[in-house]
Protein backbone atom coordinates (compact mmCIF):
# COMPACT_ATOMS: atom_id res chain seq x y z
CA UNK A 1 0.00 0.00 0.00
CA UNK A 2 0.87 3.70 -1.08
CA UNK A 3 -1.05 6.36 -1.15
CA UNK A 4 -0.79 9.71 -3.14
CA UNK A 5 -2.74 12.39 -1.95
CA UNK A 6 -3.31 14.86 -4.50
CA UNK A 7 -3.11 18.63 -2.67
CA UNK A 8 -1.88 20.03 0.60
CA UNK A 9 -4.56 21.66 1.59
CA UNK A 10 -6.92 21.40 5.05
CA UNK A 11 -8.68 18.07 3.49
CA UNK A 12 -5.49 16.64 2.03
CA UNK A 13 -3.33 17.26 5.19
CA UNK A 14 -5.75 15.46 7.37
CA UNK A 15 -5.73 12.01 4.90
CA UNK A 16 -2.17 12.25 5.09
CA UNK A 17 -2.21 12.42 8.74
CA UNK A 18 -4.81 9.98 9.16
CA UNK A 19 -3.02 7.24 7.44
CA UNK A 20 0.68 8.52 8.45
CA UNK A 21 -0.64 7.73 12.26
CA UNK A 22 -1.08 4.28 10.97
CA UNK A 23 1.86 3.57 9.87
CA UNK A 24 0.56 3.55 5.92
CA UNK A 25 3.17 5.15 3.52
CA UNK A 26 1.94 8.61 1.90
CA UNK A 27 3.30 11.23 -0.92
CA UNK A 28 1.16 14.28 -1.15
CA UNK A 29 1.83 16.59 -3.81
CA UNK A 30 0.84 20.53 -3.39
CA UNK A 31 1.27 22.52 -6.37
CA UNK A 32 1.88 25.67 -4.72
CA UNK A 33 5.10 26.51 -1.90
CA UNK A 34 3.14 27.02 0.61
CA UNK A 35 0.70 23.97 2.25
CA UNK A 36 -3.10 25.15 3.30
CA UNK A 37 -4.81 26.11 0.21
CA UNK A 38 -7.61 28.12 0.40
CA UNK A 39 -6.38 28.81 4.08
CA UNK A 40 -3.10 29.52 3.75
CA UNK A 41 -0.51 31.99 4.78
CA UNK A 42 0.04 34.71 1.94
CA UNK A 43 3.44 36.93 3.09
CA UNK A 44 3.11 40.69 2.29
CA UNK A 45 5.77 43.39 4.06
CA UNK A 46 7.48 40.87 6.18
CA UNK A 47 4.02 40.06 7.66
CA UNK A 48 2.20 36.37 7.46
CA UNK A 49 -1.49 37.63 6.66
CA UNK A 50 -3.74 34.86 4.91
CA UNK A 51 -5.29 34.76 1.92
CA UNK A 52 -8.67 35.21 3.64
CA UNK A 53 -9.54 35.67 7.21
CA UNK A 54 -11.31 32.61 8.72
CA UNK A 55 -13.57 31.54 11.87
CA UNK A 56 -13.20 28.42 13.66
CA UNK A 57 -15.88 27.04 15.67
CA UNK A 58 -15.97 24.97 19.11
CA UNK A 59 -17.67 22.53 16.81
CA UNK A 60 -14.77 22.15 14.88
CA UNK A 61 -13.70 18.74 16.65
CA UNK A 62 -12.00 17.03 14.05
CA UNK A 63 -9.87 20.38 12.79
CA UNK A 64 -9.20 20.13 16.80
CA UNK A 65 -8.22 16.97 17.45
CA UNK A 66 -5.65 16.80 14.40
CA UNK A 67 -4.17 19.65 15.59
CA UNK A 68 -3.65 18.29 18.66
CA UNK A 69 -2.19 14.98 16.75
CA UNK A 70 0.07 17.13 15.00
CA UNK A 71 1.61 18.96 17.84
CA UNK A 72 -0.01 22.42 16.79
CA UNK A 73 -0.90 24.30 19.73
CA UNK A 74 -4.67 25.20 19.85
CA UNK A 75 -4.84 26.45 22.93
CA UNK A 76 -2.35 29.43 22.23
CA UNK A 77 -2.56 29.14 17.82
CA UNK A 78 -7.00 30.01 18.52
CA UNK A 79 -8.29 32.63 20.66
CA UNK A 80 -11.43 31.05 21.96
CA UNK A 81 -14.05 33.59 22.94
CA UNK A 82 -17.84 32.73 23.84
CA UNK A 83 -20.26 32.77 20.98
CA UNK A 84 -20.15 36.68 20.36
CA UNK A 85 -22.35 38.60 17.63
CA UNK A 86 -21.31 42.51 17.88
CA UNK A 87 -22.60 44.59 15.01
CA UNK A 88 -21.21 47.57 16.05
CA UNK A 89 -23.07 50.41 17.22
CA UNK A 90 -26.42 47.88 16.28
CA UNK A 91 -26.78 44.40 18.23
CA UNK A 92 -24.80 42.83 20.68
CA UNK A 93 -25.74 39.30 21.65
CA UNK A 94 -23.19 37.04 24.02
CA UNK A 95 -23.88 33.09 25.18
CA UNK A 96 -23.88 33.15 28.45
CA UNK A 97 -21.93 30.96 31.07
CA UNK A 98 -25.48 28.51 31.49
CA UNK A 99 -25.44 24.88 29.83
CA UNK A 100 -26.26 24.76 26.19
CA UNK A 101 -29.02 25.53 24.81
CA UNK A 102 -29.83 27.91 27.56
CA UNK A 103 -26.42 29.76 27.17
CA UNK A 104 -27.78 30.53 24.04
CA UNK A 105 -31.76 31.24 24.97
CA UNK A 106 -30.31 33.53 27.55
CA UNK A 107 -28.19 35.32 25.22
CA UNK A 108 -30.53 36.04 22.89
CA UNK A 109 -32.88 37.46 24.90
CA UNK A 110 -30.26 39.53 26.57
CA UNK A 111 -29.13 40.74 23.19
CA UNK A 112 -29.49 44.40 22.69
CA UNK A 113 -30.46 46.21 19.88
CA UNK A 114 -33.38 44.18 18.09
CA UNK A 115 -37.47 44.25 20.21
CA UNK A 116 -37.94 41.65 22.99
CA UNK A 117 -41.08 40.21 20.36
CA UNK A 118 -38.16 39.19 17.42
CA UNK A 119 -35.74 38.26 20.24
CA UNK A 120 -38.67 35.78 21.85
CA UNK A 121 -39.57 34.44 18.05
CA UNK A 122 -36.20 33.56 17.29
CA UNK A 123 -35.75 31.76 20.71
CA UNK A 124 -38.92 30.01 19.73
CA UNK A 125 -37.52 29.65 16.16
CA UNK A 126 -34.94 27.71 17.62
CA UNK A 127 -36.33 25.37 19.88
CA UNK A 128 -39.04 24.23 17.27
CA UNK A 129 -35.64 23.55 14.63
CA UNK A 130 -34.43 21.61 17.42
CA UNK A 131 -37.53 19.52 18.69
CA UNK A 132 -37.51 18.43 15.46
CA UNK A 133 -34.34 17.44 14.72
CA UNK A 134 -33.60 20.05 12.56
CA UNK A 135 -34.69 18.01 10.00
CA UNK A 136 -36.92 19.73 7.05
CA UNK A 137 -38.56 17.10 4.96
CA UNK A 138 -37.70 19.12 1.87
CA UNK A 139 -34.75 21.40 1.31
CA UNK A 140 -35.39 25.38 0.63
CA UNK A 141 -33.96 28.35 0.66
CA UNK A 142 -32.79 30.06 4.37
CA UNK A 143 -35.09 33.33 3.26
CA UNK A 144 -38.57 30.94 2.82
CA UNK A 145 -37.42 29.14 5.96
CA UNK A 146 -36.90 32.49 7.91
CA UNK A 147 -40.12 33.58 6.66
CA UNK A 148 -42.21 30.37 6.97
CA UNK A 149 -40.96 30.39 10.61
CA UNK A 150 -42.26 33.88 11.13
CA UNK A 151 -38.96 35.67 11.44
CA UNK A 152 -38.63 39.48 10.36
CA UNK A 153 -37.63 42.33 11.47
CA UNK A 154 -34.45 44.03 12.21
CA UNK A 155 -32.76 40.76 13.28
CA UNK A 156 -32.88 39.42 9.75
CA UNK A 157 -30.31 41.99 8.91
CA UNK A 158 -28.25 41.94 12.39
CA UNK A 159 -28.31 38.38 13.10
CA UNK A 160 -30.04 35.52 10.44
CA UNK A 161 -28.54 37.06 6.96
CA UNK A 162 -25.26 37.83 8.68
CA UNK A 163 -24.79 34.23 10.22
CA UNK A 164 -26.33 32.38 6.58
CA UNK A 165 -23.94 34.62 4.92
CA UNK A 166 -20.69 34.12 6.93
CA UNK A 167 -21.76 30.18 7.64
CA UNK A 168 -22.86 29.24 4.23
CA UNK A 169 -20.66 31.85 2.24
CA UNK A 170 -24.05 31.75 -0.12
CA UNK A 171 -26.83 34.95 0.04
CA UNK A 172 -29.96 33.66 1.74
CA UNK A 173 -32.07 33.74 -1.38
CA UNK A 174 -30.15 31.27 -2.76
CA UNK A 175 -28.89 29.61 0.61
CA UNK A 176 -29.88 25.46 1.34
CA UNK A 177 -32.14 25.77 4.39
CA UNK A 178 -30.91 22.36 5.61
CA UNK A 179 -27.11 22.96 5.38
CA UNK A 180 -27.80 26.03 7.58
CA UNK A 181 -29.93 24.57 10.15
CA UNK A 182 -27.30 21.93 10.18
CA UNK A 183 -24.92 24.26 11.35
CA UNK A 184 -27.58 25.60 13.98
CA UNK A 185 -27.28 22.19 14.97
CA UNK A 186 -23.83 21.83 15.56
CA UNK A 187 -22.98 24.90 16.54
CA UNK A 188 -25.81 26.62 17.93
CA UNK A 189 -27.42 23.63 19.59
CA UNK A 190 -24.85 21.72 20.33
CA UNK A 191 -22.59 22.10 24.07
CA UNK A 192 -21.62 25.47 24.86
CA UNK A 193 -18.03 25.32 24.01
CA UNK A 194 -19.06 23.66 19.66
CA UNK A 195 -20.61 27.60 19.80
CA UNK A 196 -17.30 29.12 21.26
CA UNK A 197 -15.70 31.52 18.34
CA UNK A 198 -12.02 30.15 17.45
CA UNK A 199 -10.23 33.29 16.35
CA UNK A 200 -6.87 31.94 14.70
CA UNK A 201 -3.58 34.22 16.14
CA UNK A 202 -1.04 32.25 13.41
CA UNK A 203 -1.30 32.56 10.48
CA UNK A 204 -3.72 29.14 8.90
CA UNK A 205 -0.37 27.00 7.36
CA UNK A 206 0.90 27.42 10.86
CA UNK A 207 -2.21 26.70 12.34
CA UNK A 208 -2.09 22.92 10.90
CA UNK A 209 -0.81 22.24 7.21
CA UNK A 210 2.93 23.08 8.40
CA UNK A 211 2.70 21.08 11.71
CA UNK A 212 0.64 18.12 9.64
CA UNK A 213 3.59 17.99 7.06
CA UNK A 214 6.17 17.86 9.99
CA UNK A 215 4.18 14.97 11.45
CA UNK A 216 3.96 13.12 8.06
CA UNK A 217 7.43 13.44 7.38
CA UNK A 218 8.53 12.00 10.56
CA UNK A 219 6.32 8.87 10.12
CA UNK A 220 8.33 8.14 7.23
CA UNK A 221 5.89 9.81 4.60
CA UNK A 222 6.65 12.81 1.91
CA UNK A 223 5.29 16.13 1.67
CA UNK A 224 6.21 17.70 -1.68
CA UNK A 225 5.74 21.91 -2.61
CA UNK A 226 5.94 23.03 -5.76
CA UNK A 227 4.75 20.04 -6.91
CA UNK A 228 1.93 20.39 -9.68
CA UNK A 229 0.41 16.88 -10.78
CA UNK A 230 -0.34 17.31 -14.28
CA UNK A 231 -1.90 13.79 -14.61
CA UNK A 232 -3.22 10.53 -13.30
CA UNK A 233 -3.76 7.66 -14.99
CA UNK A 234 -5.02 3.73 -13.93
CA UNK A 235 -2.26 1.38 -13.80
CA UNK A 236 -1.42 -2.28 -13.69
CA UNK A 237 -0.32 -1.31 -10.05
CA UNK A 238 -3.21 1.24 -9.04
CA UNK A 239 -2.51 4.44 -10.20
CA UNK A 240 0.57 6.89 -12.15
CA UNK A 241 0.94 9.88 -10.74
CA UNK A 242 2.41 12.35 -13.31
CA UNK A 243 4.43 15.57 -11.83
CA UNK A 244 7.10 17.53 -13.28
CA UNK A 245 7.87 15.03 -15.94
CA UNK A 246 8.04 12.35 -13.27
CA UNK A 247 5.93 9.49 -13.13
CA UNK A 248 5.45 7.69 -10.05
CA UNK A 249 3.43 4.47 -9.25
CA UNK A 250 0.75 4.13 -6.96
CA UNK A 251 -1.63 1.87 -5.10
CA UNK A 252 -4.03 4.65 -3.90
CA UNK A 253 -5.22 8.26 -4.73
CA UNK A 254 -6.95 10.72 -2.48
CA UNK A 255 -7.81 13.63 -5.13
CA UNK A 256 -8.05 16.34 -2.56
CA UNK A 257 -8.08 18.98 -5.13
CA UNK A 258 -10.33 21.85 -5.24
CA UNK A 259 -12.94 20.86 -7.25
CA UNK A 260 -12.28 23.52 -9.91
CA UNK A 261 -9.14 21.60 -10.44
CA UNK A 262 -10.57 18.15 -10.05
CA UNK A 263 -12.76 17.56 -13.02
CA UNK A 264 -9.82 17.99 -14.95
CA UNK A 265 -8.15 14.63 -13.96
CA UNK A 266 -12.22 13.34 -13.13
CA UNK A 267 -13.11 13.55 -16.50
CA UNK A 268 -9.97 11.06 -18.11
CA UNK A 269 -11.16 8.63 -16.16
CA UNK A 270 -14.39 7.05 -17.81
CA UNK A 271 -15.34 5.67 -14.34
CA UNK A 272 -15.50 8.86 -12.87
CA UNK A 273 -17.48 10.26 -15.00
CA UNK A 274 -20.34 10.82 -13.24
CA UNK A 275 -18.56 12.21 -10.06
CA UNK A 276 -16.59 14.44 -12.80
CA UNK A 277 -20.26 15.54 -13.67
CA UNK A 278 -21.34 16.29 -10.34
CA UNK A 279 -18.10 18.31 -9.96
CA UNK A 280 -18.81 20.51 -12.84
CA UNK A 281 -22.18 21.13 -11.77
CA UNK A 282 -21.14 23.54 -8.77
CA UNK A 283 -20.92 26.83 -9.10
CA UNK A 284 -19.20 28.98 -6.34
CA UNK A 285 -19.30 31.86 -4.25
CA UNK A 286 -16.28 34.47 -3.89
CA UNK A 287 -14.85 36.20 -0.67
CA UNK A 288 -12.80 39.54 -0.70
CA UNK A 289 -10.38 40.19 2.05
CA UNK A 290 -8.90 43.94 2.53
CA UNK A 291 -6.30 44.24 4.64
CA UNK A 292 -5.56 47.82 5.99
CA UNK A 293 -2.27 49.01 7.68
CA UNK A 294 -2.80 51.66 10.03
CA UNK A 295 -0.14 53.76 12.15
CA UNK A 296 -2.52 53.95 15.09
CA UNK A 297 -2.03 50.63 17.37
CA UNK A 298 -5.36 50.24 19.09
CA UNK A 299 -7.58 50.83 16.02
CA UNK A 300 -10.94 47.92 16.23
CA UNK A 301 -13.13 48.14 20.27
CA UNK A 302 -12.84 44.34 19.61
CA UNK A 303 -10.79 41.29 18.10
CA UNK A 304 -14.24 40.78 15.69
CA UNK A 305 -16.74 43.38 14.88
CA UNK A 306 -19.29 42.95 12.74
CA UNK A 307 -20.92 45.92 10.81
CA UNK A 308 -23.86 46.45 8.37
CA UNK A 309 -23.85 49.83 7.27
CA UNK A 310 -22.21 49.16 3.38
CA UNK A 311 -20.02 46.92 1.77
CA UNK A 312 -18.11 45.68 4.98
CA UNK A 313 -19.72 42.61 6.43
CA UNK A 314 -16.53 42.09 9.34
CA UNK A 315 -13.18 43.33 10.33
CA UNK A 316 -10.73 41.85 12.59
CA UNK A 317 -8.39 43.72 14.71
CA UNK A 318 -5.07 41.78 13.63
CA UNK A 319 -2.74 43.58 16.25
CA UNK A 320 -5.36 42.58 19.34
CA UNK A 321 -4.78 38.95 17.02
CA UNK A 322 -1.60 38.14 15.95
CA UNK A 323 0.68 41.03 17.52
CA UNK A 324 0.34 42.96 14.03
CA UNK A 325 -0.09 46.28 15.24
CA UNK A 326 -2.38 48.44 13.16
CA UNK A 327 -3.02 45.94 10.93
CA UNK A 328 -7.06 45.59 10.09
CA UNK A 329 -8.21 42.53 8.39
CA UNK A 330 -12.15 43.21 6.64
CA UNK A 331 -14.14 40.41 5.50
CA UNK A 332 -17.23 41.01 2.48
CA UNK A 333 -18.07 37.47 1.89
CA UNK A 334 -20.63 36.17 -1.39
CA UNK A 335 -21.16 37.56 -4.40
CA UNK A 336 -22.40 41.38 -4.45
CA UNK A 337 -21.86 44.94 -6.49
CA UNK A 338 -18.67 44.76 -4.53
CA UNK A 339 -16.87 42.49 -7.01
CA UNK A 340 -16.80 44.54 -9.83
CA UNK A 341 -14.92 47.71 -8.07
CA UNK A 342 -11.39 47.63 -8.48
CA UNK A 343 -9.23 46.48 -5.74
CA UNK A 344 -7.77 49.98 -4.89
CA UNK A 345 -11.31 51.57 -4.94
CA UNK A 346 -12.34 48.45 -2.36
CA UNK A 347 -9.65 49.65 -0.27
CA UNK A 348 -10.68 52.76 0.29
CA UNK A 349 -14.35 52.55 0.76
CA UNK A 350 -13.64 50.03 3.30
CA UNK A 351 -11.27 52.41 5.10
CA UNK A 352 -13.78 54.93 4.77
CA UNK A 353 -16.75 53.17 6.07
CA UNK A 354 -14.22 51.89 9.35
CA UNK A 355 -13.72 55.79 9.14
CA UNK A 356 -17.23 56.89 9.64
CA UNK A 357 -18.45 53.81 12.09
CA UNK A 358 -15.35 54.48 14.44
CA UNK A 359 -14.85 58.09 14.30
CA UNK A 360 -11.60 59.53 13.10
CA UNK A 361 -8.84 57.03 12.03
CA UNK A 362 -5.88 57.65 9.95
CA UNK A 363 -5.21 56.83 6.47
CA UNK A 364 -3.86 53.36 6.14
CA UNK A 365 -0.07 53.31 4.41
CA UNK A 366 -0.79 50.47 2.76
CA UNK A 367 -3.23 47.84 1.86
CA UNK A 368 -3.92 44.17 0.16
CA UNK A 369 -7.14 43.32 -1.37
CA UNK A 370 -7.14 39.51 -1.66
CA UNK A 371 -10.25 38.18 -3.74
CA UNK A 372 -10.51 34.53 -4.01
CA UNK A 373 -13.63 34.40 -6.55
CA UNK A 374 -14.16 30.40 -5.73
CA UNK A 375 -13.62 30.58 -1.96
CA UNK A 376 -16.28 27.79 -2.17
CA UNK A 377 -18.86 26.12 -4.05
CA UNK A 378 -22.63 27.87 -4.29
CA UNK A 379 -24.51 26.30 -1.17
CA UNK A 380 -28.11 25.76 -2.66
CA UNK A 381 -31.26 24.04 -1.38
CA UNK A 382 -30.72 20.49 -2.79
CA UNK A 383 -27.08 20.45 -4.10
CA UNK A 384 -26.26 17.01 -5.37
CA UNK A 385 -22.17 16.87 -3.93
CA UNK A 386 -20.29 14.01 -5.32
CA UNK A 387 -19.36 10.93 -2.97
CA UNK A 388 -15.91 10.69 -1.30
CA UNK A 389 -15.99 7.12 -2.07
CA UNK A 390 -16.02 6.67 -6.25
CA UNK A 391 -16.39 3.84 -8.51
CA UNK A 392 -13.01 3.51 -9.62
CA UNK A 393 -11.19 0.91 -6.82
CA UNK A 394 -8.74 2.83 -4.58
CA UNK A 395 -9.36 6.23 -5.96
CA UNK A 396 -11.36 8.58 -3.88
CA UNK A 397 -12.57 11.97 -3.21
CA UNK A 398 -11.52 14.54 -0.40
CA UNK A 399 -12.58 18.01 -0.02
CA UNK A 400 -14.90 20.72 1.59
CA UNK A 401 -17.25 20.47 -1.33
CA UNK A 402 -17.48 16.11 -1.09
CA UNK A 403 -20.81 15.11 0.26
CA UNK A 404 -21.73 16.29 4.00
CA UNK A 405 -24.25 17.58 6.23
CA UNK A 406 -21.65 20.79 6.01
CA UNK A 407 -21.18 23.99 3.99
CA UNK A 408 -17.37 24.39 2.20
CA UNK A 409 -15.51 25.03 5.46
CA UNK A 410 -12.15 23.99 7.31
CA UNK A 411 -13.95 21.54 8.98
CA UNK A 412 -16.02 20.13 6.52
CA UNK A 413 -12.24 19.37 4.49
CA UNK A 414 -10.53 17.98 7.44
CA UNK A 415 -13.64 15.35 7.32
CA UNK A 416 -13.67 14.39 3.90
CA UNK A 417 -9.78 13.79 4.73
CA UNK A 418 -10.15 11.55 7.44
CA UNK A 419 -13.06 9.69 6.00
CA UNK A 420 -11.14 9.03 3.01
CA UNK A 421 -8.20 7.91 4.86
CA UNK A 422 -10.39 5.41 6.81
CA UNK A 423 -12.10 4.01 3.67
CA UNK A 424 -8.44 3.02 2.84
CA UNK A 425 -7.64 1.63 6.34
CA UNK A 426 -10.33 -0.62 6.41
CA UNK A 427 -9.48 -1.76 2.33
CA UNK A 428 -6.15 -2.46 4.11
CA UNK A 429 -8.20 -4.38 7.16
CA UNK A 430 -10.14 -6.40 4.54
CA UNK A 431 -7.22 -7.35 3.16
CA UNK A 432 -4.70 -8.41 6.04
CA UNK A 433 -4.15 -12.20 6.46
CA UNK A 434 -6.15 -13.85 9.63
CA UNK A 435 -4.22 -13.38 12.58
CA UNK A 436 -3.06 -16.64 14.14
CA UNK A 437 -2.87 -16.54 17.71
CA UNK A 438 -1.45 -19.94 18.23
CA UNK A 439 1.44 -18.94 15.97
CA UNK A 440 2.53 -15.94 17.59
CA UNK A 441 1.79 -13.73 14.70
CA UNK A 442 0.63 -10.09 15.43
CA UNK A 443 -2.07 -9.86 13.02
CA UNK A 444 -2.76 -6.31 11.47
CA UNK A 445 -6.34 -4.50 12.72
CA UNK A 446 -5.85 -1.71 10.23
C1 LIG B 1 -11.27 33.78 1.71
C2 LIG B 1 -11.83 32.56 2.36
C3 LIG B 1 -12.39 32.63 3.63
C4 LIG B 1 -12.89 31.49 4.24
N1 LIG B 1 -13.38 31.57 5.51
C5 LIG B 1 -13.66 30.43 6.19
C6 LIG B 1 -13.96 30.48 7.57
O1 LIG B 1 -14.03 31.54 8.19
N2 LIG B 1 -14.18 29.30 8.22
C7 LIG B 1 -14.09 28.10 7.57
O2 LIG B 1 -14.24 27.05 8.22
N3 LIG B 1 -13.83 28.03 6.24
C8 LIG B 1 -13.61 29.15 5.54
N4 LIG B 1 -13.27 29.10 4.22
C9 LIG B 1 -13.36 27.80 3.52
C10 LIG B 1 -12.11 26.95 3.74
O3 LIG B 1 -10.94 27.71 3.57
C11 LIG B 1 -12.12 25.83 2.71
O4 LIG B 1 -13.35 25.14 2.85
C12 LIG B 1 -11.00 24.82 2.91
O5 LIG B 1 -9.77 25.46 3.08
C13 LIG B 1 -10.95 23.89 1.69
O6 LIG B 1 -9.91 22.96 1.86
P1 LIG B 1 -9.65 21.81 0.79
O7 LIG B 1 -8.48 21.06 1.28
O8 LIG B 1 -10.92 21.09 0.54
O9 LIG B 1 -9.30 22.55 -0.59
P2 LIG B 1 -8.10 23.52 -0.94
O10 LIG B 1 -7.76 24.35 0.23
O11 LIG B 1 -8.49 24.23 -2.18
O12 LIG B 1 -6.86 22.54 -1.22
C14 LIG B 1 -6.56 22.00 -2.46
C15 LIG B 1 -5.05 22.07 -2.71
O13 LIG B 1 -4.76 21.47 -3.97
C16 LIG B 1 -3.69 22.20 -4.54
N5 LIG B 1 -3.62 21.92 -5.98
C17 LIG B 1 -4.39 22.43 -6.98
N6 LIG B 1 -4.03 21.89 -8.17
C18 LIG B 1 -3.03 21.02 -7.92
C19 LIG B 1 -2.26 20.13 -8.73
N7 LIG B 1 -2.48 20.02 -10.06
N8 LIG B 1 -1.29 19.38 -8.14
C20 LIG B 1 -1.08 19.45 -6.81
N9 LIG B 1 -1.79 20.27 -5.99
C21 LIG B 1 -2.74 21.05 -6.54
C22 LIG B 1 -4.01 23.64 -4.21
O14 LIG B 1 -2.87 24.45 -4.31
C23 LIG B 1 -4.52 23.49 -2.77
O15 LIG B 1 -3.49 23.64 -1.82
C24 LIG B 1 -12.84 30.25 3.56
C25 LIG B 1 -12.29 30.17 2.28
C26 LIG B 1 -11.78 31.30 1.68
C27 LIG B 1 -11.17 31.19 0.31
Amino acid sequence: MNVAVIGGGYAGMAAAVTLAERGVPVTVFEAAKTLGGRARRVEHRDLALDNGLHILLGAYSETLRLMRLVGADAERFLLRIPLTWRIHNRFSLRAVGLPAPLHLLAGLLAARGAPLTERLSAARFLLRMRRQGYRLQRDTTVISLLEEQGQGGSLMGLFWFPLCVSALNTPPESASAQVFLNVLRDGLGGSRAASDLLLPRVDLSRLFPDPAADYVRAKGGAVLTGHRVTAIDESNSGFTVRCDGREREFSHVVCALPPYHAAAFLVGISALAEAAEAVERLAYQPIHSIYLGYPAEQILPAPMLGFDSGLLQWAFDRGALAGQRGVVGAVISAEGAHQDLAHDELARLVHQELQQQLGLLPDPSWHRVIDEKRATFSCAPGLKRPESRTPLRNFFLAGDYVASDYPGTIESAVRSGIYAARMILDTRAAAAPPIMPESGGRGDHG
